[in-house]
């Protein structure tokens, strides 16, 4: 259902009305974790002031350790809802657990299933019946092949509407958190129709590499990325070094609107 057979033209993807995929060079931005409602809002008019046009945010947290800041969970959802009123944008969120997507596709306009989850095939299959998009990651240790037929699992319960997010996978490499793929970029798009994006921010993990990474990932022909930004990027809950300020989001959202033309 995801491969490139069978399909003459590549997939747009609708998240409350804003296209993901065809010409569109879409911009995802937001706070990695939906700390307070001023916090929250206050990122989202950072991302919409710069260009972005969905709200990214996570209220479940897939945490390494059991002692971080694991989310505000459905009370982060509410907030995420009253910005998307305040705001106009679109709201795509994390879901971890196959008995909360019913609750958390009633609040979001795109559900997201994290690198940790790729292969946890009750949510997908959960996914796939919530009826709203579903943002859907790459397992940081899983092959392009895995990650396509992860899609499928989605895909094969009603919803073709996925678009597919190369987040880093793990390398031998250890001056990044992990290593942005890029060349998983065009073989995505090669192999399915499907939008592909790109996570610069949890790929590098550094606010510094998120620009270079995202012209890359532009470059190499992406349908948008997704990007953390923070009001106070010092005192975030979670991953503050990687959250870009005002003027960094701004620079990456120009970057993203001229680069296409140019490549
Ligand atoms: C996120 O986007 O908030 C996140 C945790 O990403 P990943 O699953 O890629 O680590």
């Amino acid at each position: 259902l995801v491969s490139r057979e069978n399909h003459e033209s590549r997939t747009v993807v609708r998240v409350g009305g804003v296209p993901i995929g065809g010409d569109n060079m879409t911009l995802i931005a937001g706070p990695c974790a939906v700390e307070t409602p001023e916090q929250t809002l206050a990122a989202a008019q950072m991302a919409k002031a710069a260009g972005a046009s969905v709200l990214r945010g996570g209220a479940y947290k897939p945490r390494t350790s059991p002692y971080a800041f694991q989310g505000l969970g459905e009370s982060g959802c509410k907030i995420l809802a009253d910005v998307r009123a305040e705001t106009g944008l679109p709201i795509v969120t994390e879901v971890v657990d196959a008995a909360d997507v019913d609750l958390v596709a009633g609040y979001a306009d795109m559900l997201q299933i994290g690198t940790r989850n790729m292969q946890n095939f009750a949510l997908l299959q959960a996914a796939g019946e919530a009826g709203v998009p579903v943002l859907l990651k790459r397992g940081m240790n899983a092959t392009i092949e895995e990650w396509l037929m992860a899609a499928e699992y989605i895909a094969q319960r009603g919803n073709l509407d996925i678009v597919l997010c190369e987040r880093g996978i793990r390398t031998f490499e250890k001056a990044t958190r992990n290593t942005l793929d890029i060349s998983a970029v065009p073989v995505a798009q090669g192999l399915s129709h499907l939008p592909v994006i790109a996570d610069p921010s949890h790929s590098g993990g550094k606010r510094e590499l998120v620009l270079p990474l995202s012209r890359a990932a532009v470059a190499a022909g992406a349908d948008g990325v997704i990007v953390d930004v923070h009001p106070a990027p010092e005192t975030a809950l979670c991953d503050g070094p990687q959250a870009l300020s005002g003027s960094d989001i701004t620079e990456l959202a120009e970057m993203a609107t001229n680069l296409p033309a140019m490549v």
